[in-house]
């Protein structure tokens, strides 16, 4: 079957393409990882306008909600493997098949960086995780640390300082960055211990996590805690791009119609490289990239 589009990714930027694509009447489907992205993970969402609070998977479920409205083939667990143009036609791999299509976004966002120290791999989803908001009740009453000093750190040690016993905050600058909002909201809390210029060396345990190593300029500890989070930065989702052109830090370049190098190819969200990366940004340049797709799949007509 030839599709006129296909939608990779069903965080803020694919639901919202796939909203828009479905009133355009176009034919196509949504290969995704889950439904959300990153978005499902945040915690507490004060900046999406219309709503003054409401939790990532509040939102998420909205955007759900509004998204099955319309009809549409939706692939959730199927992940793009590749993706290719031959002709005017546009190739997805996964690994339960191919699709082809006349045009592609590609919106597979951003995934959490890994620490790469002895004992992560060992202790992943064993007290070590990668999101406060889907594990964090786990540690109610218990010692954690949350490791990174930017806003995924503040956003995670601001879930787990409620739910928590201590949270320690290990920043490996002199300094913690993000917003300065959640920066004094984490500094006022008085079971937040912060750490800064401090460097994990090791995540320690026997079946489960037990500690963290951390090395500091008076030199190395070991601090008991029974869960980590991982909150140092994130990588784009762009490494199945094939011949999509990147830059550096392997973000998707675009420019202001969602165009990659490739025609019929579109990319929007956290993946490419707009220089801010939010729910409600990421939202819009899915709805450019799927009116732009429109526009492309129709201009011989
Ligand atoms: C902890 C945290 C808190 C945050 N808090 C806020 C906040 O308060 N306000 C705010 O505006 N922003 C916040 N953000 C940022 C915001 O969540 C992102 O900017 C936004 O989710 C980006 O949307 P996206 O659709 O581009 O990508 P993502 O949300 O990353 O979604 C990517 C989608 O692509 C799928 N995918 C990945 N790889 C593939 C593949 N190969 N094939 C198919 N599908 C794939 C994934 O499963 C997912 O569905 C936060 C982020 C984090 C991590």
């Amino acid at each position: 079957m030839l599709y006129d589009l296909i939608i990779i990714g069903a965080g803020p930027a694919g639901i919202t393409a796939a909203v828009y694509s479905a009133r355009k009447r176009m034919k196509f489907i949504v290969l995704t990882g889950d439904i959300g992205g990153q978005a499902a993970w945040s915690g507490d969402i004060e900046n999406y306008t219309g709503y003054q609070f409401v939790t990532g998977p509040e939102l998420v479920s909205k955007f759900e909600e509004h998204m099955r409205k319309y009809s549409m083939d939706f692939h959730e667990n199927e992940e793009a493997t590749g993706i290719d143009k031959s002709g005017d036609i546009i190739n997805v791999k996964t690994r339960k098949g191919e699709y082809l299509a006349k045009a592609a976004i590609i919106a597979s966002g951003k995934v959490s960086r890994e620490l790469g120290v002895p004992g992560e791999k060992e202790y992943k989803n064993k007290g070590l995780t990668y999101c406060a908001t889907c594990d964090g009740p786990l540690f109610s009453g218990k010692d954690v640390a949350v490791i990174g000093g930017g806003n995924s750190a503040l956003d995670a040690c601001l879930q787990m300082m409620k739910i928590a016993r201590t949270v320690y905050l290990i920043n490996n600058t002199d300094s913690l960055g993000g917003d300065a909002v959640m920066r004094e909201k984490v500094q006022n809390a008085t079971n937040v211990k912060i750490y800064n210029g401090a460097k994990v060396r090791a995540v320690t345990g026997d079946k489960m996590v037990s500690g963290i190593t951390v090395r500091t300029k008076s030199g190395e500890e070991t601090i008991p805690v029974q869960g980590v989070f991982v909150e140092v930065g994130l990588v784009p989702n762009s490494s199945f791009a094939g011949a999509v052109e990147r830059n550096d830090r392997g973000e998707i370049k675009v420019n202001c119609r969602n165009e990659t190098n490739i025609p019929g190819i579109f990319a929007a969200g956290d993946v490419t490289d707009i220089s801010e990366k939010q729910i409600i940004i990421a939202a819009g340049e899915g709805s450019k990239a799927a009116l732009s797709a429109f526009r492309y799949i129709n201009r011989s007509r």
